[in-house]
């Protein structure tokens, strides 16, 4: 039924009866070879559900040493909805998504992984929302099978911590799974900076936001593309993009030990004026120097952790560069942000 439905939908369209919209699904890939096969079977199958909506599917393929890449030109060659774009080098997930986003043109952007770890079929509801008038819908995890005891735990402790710490509140157990409105995407392209923490600046940009609880599946195949190194950069993105509250807290860890140390010094005079003996050995002595040396460098290491990312800000370089691609428009790159592009 839903089919016939679909199919009168788009005769209509042809003959310009009704307008459609594009929604543009962009999807960051890095050595997903195991998955892209079913990861495109289950997307175009969602496609098909679709009614008055057409789909451009965006891939990134952000300089996997695998297959990936071929694979997902064989896809681009046969059908006009797949669109590729592929990195020089791996630049991480949150530069390829938002290379997506540059390139996407549709009505409405949704970003998904490609390991099918968030069900496509979550973004019917994404979009009832966005027609009931949202231009965020950002699915929040309920349940997350296939997670190690590790990453469950960080992960909570993380969100809260980078909430507590941040002025932009930042939906708890939020990924990047989501839907955005045009505005919200244009609003995107006009942010520049390189420390990128997307579903902070999402939440960052405002206008009607809204969760959408669903229950994470398990990785499709493969394992994950996260390393903790990586973890570890996101992390730390997100914390010093969103906040200056850790210079504020390394004043508070300085005025500590300083208060510390002037007890110290109290207690030593009180001690020596006022009884017959005198606080004595190099114990507490080295204790205080390598607790005061200890604060100092945990200071000058948050303030360096600030200044290295001012640098890397100032030096302006392209966000990402583009080697290949297949499925644009020639002048699809023309306002893009990252101009190096070598079309082969
Ligand atoms: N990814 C990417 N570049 C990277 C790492 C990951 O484009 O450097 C992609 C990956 O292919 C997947 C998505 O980002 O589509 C999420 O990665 P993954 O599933 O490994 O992360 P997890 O779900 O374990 O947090
Ligand atoms: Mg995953």
């Amino acid at each position: 039924m839903k089919l016939i439905i679909c199919s009168i939908y788009r005769l209509l369209n042809k003959i310009k009866m009704v307008k459609t919209s594009l929604l543009s699904i962009v999807i960051p890939c890095y050595n997903e070879e195991e998955v892209i096969d079913e990861t495109i079977k289950q997307l175009k199958a969602f496609c098909a559900e679709l009614i008055n909506l057409d789909v451009e599917l965006i891939f990134v393929d952000d300089g996997s040493r695998d297959h990936t890449r071929e694979l997902l030109k064989s896809y681009t060659a046969n059908d006009s909805r797949i669109k590729f774009i592929g990195f020089a080098r791996n630049f991480g997930h949150q530069i390829a998504v938002t290379a997506g986003i540059d390139v996407a043109s549709g009505d409405a952007v949704v970003l998904i992984d490609a390991d099918l770890q968030d069900p496509p079929e979550v973004i019917h509801e994404m979009i009832t929302k966005w027609h009931e008038g949202y231009d965020v819908v950002y699915g929040t995890r309920i349940e997350r099978p296939d997670e190690s005891i590790f990453k469950l735990v960080t992960a909570h402790g993380f969100y809260r911590l980078l909430n507590w710490l941040s002025d932009t509140p930042i939906p708890l157990d939020t990924g990047d799974f989501r839907l955005m409105s045009r505005a919200v995407a244009d609003t995107l392209r006009a942010m520049p900076e390189q420390g990128r923490f997307l579903r902070g600046m999402v939440s960052w940009v405002g206008f009607k936001q809204i969760a959408l609880p669903y229950k994470r599946a398990k990785r499709f195949a493969g394992e994950t593309k996260y390393s903790l190194r990586k973890m570890l950069h996101f992390a730390s993105d997100g914390i010093l993009s969103f906040s200056t509250k850790p210079l504020q807290i390394s004043i508070g860890l300085g005025l500590f030990s300083a208060g510390l140390a002037f007890l110290g010094i109290l207690y030593a005079f009180t001690v020596r004026i006022f009884t017959n003996a005198w606080v004595e050995g190099w114990a507490a002595l080295m204790i205080a120097i390598l607790f005061i040396g200890g604060v100092q460098l945990i200071t000058v290491g948050i303030l360096g952790e600030y200044v290295g990312r001012i640098y890397t800000e100032i030096k302006q370089r392209p966000l990402y560069i583009i080697s290949e691609y297949q499925g644009f428009e020639k002048d699809a790159f023309k306002k893009n942000r990252s101009p190096v592009i070598q079309h082969r």
